[in-house]
């Protein structure tokens, strides 16, 4: 079977894949073999990672996906290219009956997602993600969706549906400054803790579920010493808080890793991180004492649902 290309990054290539620029990404869409992959490493504790798309617009500087990128151009431009699982509705609903023929009384647990963020600026226009939740929620999944995107309240009327669901709100700073440093494409602090917020006060938990939800400072970036009591505060809207440090950077793909990039940028913050570990007890330790109903987690264990 030939390679599948990418058009802007192969020359003379005999399949075109643009559909259309969002901004300044360019959109592919193709069609997947399979949609649900089975959990390992990090995830190990899950049945599947589910990821609706491939590649992410918010293309943060210390994502350790750009290493799954499909050549080492896409991988520079990492947050600039974003491909669409075409068929994925349809693959999903074949996989999950598949599974319960094999299964008949157990759901999946399933994390979405891994190497993408299913509520990134695309899903606001293909909603892909949203189809994908309406062919789950009758197969009952426990789920836990992870994003960084305010885009997720649209789908509270689905949402509310799962019995099993935690939403993970990525947050790794509480200064909007140091934000911009590292995920300058990414949306605000405010209206991430603000989504969250909306999530568990619009579901009444007479007519829906509401979910878990946690905040993950992963990787734990700087918070500027007078932006720290208030971000610890705004924390309390969660029920479980996940810090972790950085990936170390190996440098090689299909490995977790810190890209280069972040790396310069932590080097602007040398008051943080020249004593990377000191700064990330303390600012652990400041969570335990600020919010004693809040459960403190760390790295892998805290990706778990239970
Ligand atoms: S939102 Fe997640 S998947 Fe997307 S670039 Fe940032 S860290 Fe990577």
């Amino acid at each position: 079977m030939p390679k599948l290309q990418y058009e802007t990054y192969c020359k003379n290539t005999p399949n075109k894949l643009v559909t259309e620029k969002f901004g300044d990404t360019n959109v592919y869409a193709q069609n997947t073999k399979s949609l649900l992959t089975k959990a390992s490493g990090f995830m190990a504790g899950y049945d599947f990672t589910l990821n609706p798309y491939r590649g992410c617009q918010y293309g943060c500087s210390y994502c350790y996906a750009a290493a799954f990128s499909p050549n080492s151009q896409m991988e520079k431009d990492w947050g600039k290219w974003v491909i669409i699982k075409e068929n994925g509705v349809d693959i999903l609903e074949k996989e999950l009956e598949k599974w319960f023929k094999k299964n008949p009384n157990k759901s999946p647990t399933i994390y979405m997602s891994s190497v993408t963020d299913p509520y990134q600026p695309i899903e606001s226009k293909h909603m892909l993600t949203r189809s994908l939740l309406e062919v789950m929620y009758p197969y009952c999944p426990t789920l836990v969706i992870q994003t960084r995107s305010p885009i997720i309240t649209r789908d509270i009327d689905i949402l509310q549906r799962f019995q099993h669901l935690r939403v993970n709100m990525s947050v790794p700073t509480g200064s909007e400054s140091v934000r911009r440093d590292f995920e300058p494409r990414s949306p605000s602090i405010k209206a991430r803790l603000n989504a969250i917020k909306k999530i568990k006060e619009s579901i009444d938990c007479l007519k829906g579920f509401v979910p878990k939800v946690s905040i993950t400072i992963t990787p734990l970036l700087p918070t500027l010493p007078d932006d720290e009591d208030f971000f610890i505060q705004k924390l309390k809207i969660a029920d479980r808080i996940v810090i972790q440090d950085f990936h170390p950077s190996q440098n090689r793909s299909l490995v977790a890793s810190t890209r280069e990039e972040a790396q310069d940028i932590k080097r602007k913050y040398a008051w943080w991180y020249d004593s990377e570990r000191i700064s990330y007890i303390k600012f652990k330790e400041k969570l335990i004492v600020s919010l004693p109903g809040v459960e403190i987690k760390e790295g892998k264990n805290g990706f778990s649902y239970e």
